[in-house]
């Protein structure tokens, strides 16, 4: 499932098409395509997993959801979920979610929560955090109303890199490592861009789908956890539980 730095790709990519005039709007998706057929494209922007195209008065809100993909002037064999068509190119989206949402999203989304944006806010994550004493951390990561845009992927490195055990509980992890916490998602996120972008992600992950901890040579365990029942993969030697 792609995570927000992927989402983040997305936007910089479509670049040439904001402002433009949508000349045809298809797909398989079930929306009032009349809504927003000949409306000019007033934005692009992503909300942790969620990419927006904004019109004046709507949005469209694209979720990748496991297998979505998306091709810029170019086509795949499938039939689009959503085919956007303008002067100066395409926009095509594959098994995907698409909703119209007929609002401003400054209405919808709290940007606040987004861990790769600008008006990410730490503190009130922390108020988050604090708030669900009982909640896992591995299940805290993944929470998209604490940290939208995080997803297996940051969880797993992120954990790895502050030596925090996976099943650890929010309430009995120190504050300080409780602020390291949020500190370092946003710092992992915008590596995990710049990677991305690289094409070299994978070659950076030190937990993330690995055998073997590179601090203390000794296997990884590989578990389904939390409530969430995602993959962890964590060294019992060397990441703290806090319980
Ligand atoms: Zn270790």
């Amino acid at each position: 499932m792609p995570e927000g730095p992927s989402i983040v790709i997305l936007k910089e990519a479509v670049h040439m098409f904001k402002g433009k005039k949508l000349l045809t709007a298809t797909g398989n998706a079930k929306l009032d395509y009349d809504v927003f057929r000949h409306k000019n494209i007033r934005d692009f922007k992503s909300w942790g997993k969620h990419f927006l195209i904004c019109f004046r008065g709507c949005f469209l809100r694209i979720h990748l959801l496991l297998f979505g993909t998306y091709r810029i002037n170019e086509k795949k064999e499938a039939p689009p979920r959503l085919s956007l068509r303008f002067r100066n190119g395409e926009l095509n989206f594959y098994t995907c979610s698409v909703q119209l949402i007929e609002q401003d999203p400054d209405e919808v989304y709290d940007w606040s929560g987004d861990v790769m944006n600008k008006a990410w806010d730490p503190r009130k994550a922390m108020v988050k955090l604090k708030a669900r004493p009982q909640l896992m951390v591995c299940d805290a990561l993944l929470d998209q109303d604490i940290f939208a845009g995080v997803g297996n992927i940051i969880k797993n490195e992120v954990l790895f890199r502050l030596r925090l055990h996976p099943e650890s509980e929010l309430g009995k992890i120190p504050p300080a490592k409780k602020r390291a916490l949020v500190k370092e998602v946003v710092i992992y996120s915008f590596e995990f861009l710049a990677w991305k972008k690289a094409f070299e992600l994978k070659k950076h992950w030190l937990a993330h789908n690995k055998k073997i901890c590179p601090r203390c040579h000794i296997p990884f365990e590989k578990a389904w956890l939390g409530k969430t029942n995602r993959r962890s993969f964590f060294c019992n030697n060397c990441q703290v539980l806090y319980k």
